[in-house]
């Protein structure tokens, strides 16, 4: 597209970092406001911003509205991706980049007009439904509507509604069995020279691996024992290739699939990007060969976006629908969710709108949708049935396999990579909780939405209303289990609870365990606001009655769900006439949903049964009151596996024909470095089917002894806020950003943040944080990744969800040891880990090491890469350090002789970029 350079739009606009606030004057002035004159100028006219809610946060004035440039970018450019700092849109428009605050505020006036024009030029790809599409936003009075309307000339034809406009997916027949082949030595050495390319340097380490990993697609020699593989590959191994040479080989000269699981979505980009190596083009058939396949809570339903479109929503989440209507059209998968759509969008608008635009709550009427043929979860769920490769994640792998819909498709062979969150992963999926908001939904799903919502939501009795008409006693059942339903919580029942008002037996067990907990609480108010919760134990009777009381209004549920599902059966099985493909499909869709439900209740039914009796050992039960920043949004009971791993190796390791679990920190390191495999054994679940794995473990190529160092700092005192803020600038400012900030405290993190925000960003350092700014955390490591200058401090989820190599991460700083929160399920796993080897102790011990571990392993991702872990705890145990690769050095020393090795790697880098730096030895 060559055109003549765009003269910004004719409008005011407005910057606001923690440095200071900017505005830029249609005469094109910049000057530097106070935040009360920008306050006041933002409620007088329409500004051009770029992320509302981000600038809001930084003006402290929640109501702001304005023009927002990443409005305007989502309805121009549905599906693409841009980073939300002004750096990212610059760079997304192929705009200079503002080389200082001042700068941005012109920059947003050139974007806008960018945008703008580029609606003008004949070659927009994105034209397509713009139109129609602008004629409902400028009807919801969105502000760039009276801009755009200039710009987009009404289309010669009637442009076809989105609904018409999307592909419908074709039904395949099933794939036979996949042959049993035996994959040799010479053909995986091959296949592997053949991804990593004739240029690539041979890595021995990658080559033992593939050779291993070829290890699970052999035949398999006796049922119910698959052959398992346990695979430790060092970081910069080359894993993901390493894997998918024999992986896509096998699924070649087989005709299987292979799954492979990750943790985060991370991984998953990645390799959906690698894997385009083994499998560069679509089939003839034009059906793809990868496919990534999440939870279907991902997906946008477009039966919910329908309603959405039609008065469903208003005001707001009304213009957000429209904008998820442009991106429907031009997304690759419809992932709401770490797919296409960007991830800044729900925070514009508000997340609970982009939730209810997903099937969350399993309300999805399979064929009985006008939409199923268009349906992207079909879509999906079609081609991976089809796929050599499923790129999935570890909780929908288990998901499946427990309750499924077509155990044909079950997966076979799995490879699980991050493979060290497999308990994780399982400790959740496999755990139940009968709360307010999980209650609330069922009685949705049964009776339907309640009254005054709008929407074509349905309950049960409509789903199912040719049924009932057809089968005498399925329509007594379905009337038998909503009457039941009433039981339910209903809309408002927080409130009642606090006001000691509940209605029914659910909300008035509800009430008694939130009373528990609060009288129980012994937290003395140090998490003042956040969750507290106490052990299902030695509970008063009253509570114990209300529980009684509970289960059977839970059982009268679930014993007419339990009838009405074996009449599905029959009508299946015996189908009369008028139930056609399409009829049959709803009514299994329909006994899919049912089978979940019931599960749901009998599992709450069991742990209500527990409360006045004596405990399971397999599980552990607590109360909970859930709290966010002070604010009650749940009452729950809990119940966890004591051993998560014992559900996952029989719902998803019994029946598979090849298991490999891998990651770079699987099992732990003695002191000379070699690793120690049994409680990584243990936690495979291979022991729960007598199977013993085939263990694997190659060191990482990378020199940790010239390219990484661990500064233990001495002299910052555990709790001392102030010292521990001002270590954080400091440390900031030496490295000159590039800094991975991670806390084991929200409360930390905030206090930390708070007071060094504005100094750093006042030096041209900024400073993002998780559960402070409103930004998702993909989108901001995102913008970490794309920044050099700027650092992020955040909890668990950064310690191994950011993927950042190059030059935007060169510094980790762990604000204390990561302990275990001392929570009532872990006392119960340490309580029983102190029966085994090595006793609680051990147990604390090793979850300590793998979250360092997981945390230094950000710092080097490439074989140039170079950085400094900074530890911010005097006592730091010594035995810990066999979490860290061998030969990395580590230095206890104060903060100033710390910071003073920062600022000298700094420099150093600077100085030889072109790799031969090291950090001089102490
Ligand atoms: S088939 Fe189900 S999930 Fe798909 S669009 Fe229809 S209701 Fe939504």
């Amino acid at each position: 597209m060559v055109r003549s350079v765009t003269a910004p739009l004719d409008l005011p606009a407005l910057h606001a970092s923690h440095a200071g606030t900017w505005m830029c004057g249609r005469d094109g002035a910049v000057r530097e406001v106070a935040k009360g004159e920008a306050v006041m100028a933002v409620a007088d006219t329409p500004l051009l911003i770029l992320n509302a809610p981000l600038v809001a946060t930084r003006l402290g004035y929640p109501d702001l509205s304005g023009l927002d440039l990443l409005e305007l970018f989502a309805f121009v450019h549905p599906a693409q991706f841009c980073v939300p700092t002004p750096k990212g849109l610059a760079e997304a428009l192929g705009l200079p980049a503002p080389a200082s605050d001042a700068e941005v505020p012109a920059l947003l006036r050139q974007a806008a007009a960018e945008l703008l024009d580029r609606c003008e030029v004949e070659e927009w790809g994105e034209r397509e439904g713009a139109w129609s599409s602008l004629q409902s936003l400028a009807r919801l009075r969105w502000p760039w509507a009276q801009l755009l309307m200039p710009k987009i000339r009404q289309p010669e034809r009637a442009e076809k509604w989105l609904f018409s406009r999307l592909p419908q997916w074709e039904e395949n027949d099933d794939r036979p069995q996949p042959k049993q082949v035996d994959l040799s030595r010479a053909e995986i050495e091959a296949q592997l020279d053949a991804l990593t390319g004739d240029a690539a340097e041979r890595r021995d380490g990658q080559r033992r691996y593939a050779g291993e990993a070829a290890h699970v697609f052999a035949p398999r020699a006796r049922r119910d024992a698959p052959h398992m593989l346990l695979a430790q590959a060092g970081t910069g191994i080359g894993k993901t290739l390493g894997y998918l040479a024999p992986a896509s080989l096998w699924a070649k000269e087989s005709g299987g699939t292979v799954w492979v699981s990750t943790y985060t979505k991370n991984l998953q980009r990645q390799l959906r990007s690698e894997s385009a190596r083994a499998w560069p083009a679509p089939r003839e058939d034009g059906t793809p060969p990868v496919v990534v396949r999440k939870g279907r809570e991902n997906y946008l339903c477009l039966l919910n976006l329908e309603d959405a479109l039609q008065g469903g929503f208003g005001g707001r989440p009304a213009v957000l629908a429209q904008l998820v209507a442009r991106w429907a059209a031009y997304t690759r998968d419809g992932d709401m969710i770490g797919g296409d759509l960007p991830g800044w969008l729900g925070t514009l608008f508000r997340r609970r709108a982009i939730r209810s635009l997903t099937d969350q709550r399993g309300e999805c009427v399979y064929a009985g949708c006008p939409h199923y043929r268009k349906c992207f979860i079909e879509r999906a769920a079609r081609q991976s049935a089809q796929a050599d490769l499923v790129i999935a994640n570890h909780a929908l792998v288990m998901v499946n396999a427990a309750r499924g819909r077509d155990t044909a498709n079950k997966p076979s062979r799995v490879i699980f990579d991050e493979g060290h969150h497999v308990f994780d992963a399982a400790d959740s999926t496999f755990a139940a909780a009968l709360s307010g908001s999980e209650a609330i939904e069922l009685k949705r799903w049964i009776l339907g939405p309640e009254r005054g919502s709008k929407g074509r939501r349905r309950g049960l009795a409509a789903r199912l209303a040719d049924i009932a008409s057809y089968d005498e006693s399925g329509g007594q059942a379905i009337d038998a289990a909503t009457e039941a339903a009433q039981a339910l919580p209903a809309s408002g029942w927080l409130g009642r609870l606090a006001e000691g008002a509940p209605l029914g037996p659910i909300e008035q067990l509800l009430a008694a365990v939130r009373a528990a907990t609060y009288a129980r609480d012994e937290s003395g108010g140090i998490e003042a606001g956040y969750g507290i919760e106490t052990e299902a134990a030695g509970l008063d009777g009253a509570i114990v009655e209300q529980a009684a009381n509970a289960a059977d209004a839970l059982a009268a549920i679930r014993k007419p769900l339990l009838k009405l599902a074996g009449r599905l059966e029959a009508v299946i099985e015996d189908a009369p006439d008028w139930l056609d493909a399409q009829g049959r499909a709803r009514v299994e869709g329909a006994r899919y949903s049912l089978g979940w439900r019931i599960d749901l209740l009998a599992a709450w039914e069991a742990m209500l049964d527990r409360l006045g009796g004596p405990g399971d050992p397999e599980f552990v039960d607590w109360l909970a009151v859930e709290r966010s920043d002070a604010r009650e949004f749940d009452v729950a009971i809990h119940r966890h596996w004591l051993d998560p791993i014992k559900p996952f190796a029989r719902t998803v390791l019994d029946g598979a024909h090849g298991v490999m679990l891998t990651s770079a920190t699987l099992a732990e390191r003695d002191e000379d470095g070699a690793p120690e495999w049994p409680s990584a054994v243990a936690r495979s679940g291979a022991p729960h089917l007598e199977v013993k794995p085939a263990l694997f473990a190659a060191q990482s190529p990378f020199d940790y002894a010239t390219q990484a160092e661990i500064l233990v700092v001495t002299d910052i005192r555990k709790g001392d806020i102030p010292a521990l803020a001002g270590a954080y600038a400091r440390l900031i400012e030496a490295a000159g950003g590039g800094v991975l900030g991670l806390f084991t405290a929200i409360r930390r993190l905030r206090a930390v943040h708070g007071r060094i925000a504005d100094r750093l960003a006042r030096t041209g350092l900024p400073l993002y944080a998780q559960h402070v700014d409103p930004i998702d955390t993909g989108t901001l490591t995102d913008i970490f990744r794309d920044d050099p200058r700027a650092s992020l401090l955040g909890t668990d989820a950064l310690r191994d969800g950011v993927d950042v190599p190059g030059d935007s991460l060169r510094c980790v700083v762990m604000e204390q040891v990561p302990w275990p929160r001392p929570t009532i399920l872990h006392r119960a796993r340490r309580l029983a880990a102190a029966e085994t080897e090595g006793g609680a102790k051990a147990y604390d011990d090793r979850m300590i090491r793998a979250r360092l571990a997981q945390a230094f392993g950000r710092l080097v991702r490439r074989a140039d890469d170079r950085g400094q872990f900074v530890m911010l705890s005097p006592a730091f145990p010594s035995r810990f350090l066999t979490a860290f690769p061998q030969g990395t050095p580590v230095i206890r020393c104060p903060l100033d002789e710390a910071i003073a090795r920062v600022a000298a790697a700094e420099v150093n880098k600077k100085q030889s970029k072109a790799g031969t730096s090291h950090y001089s030895r102490a």
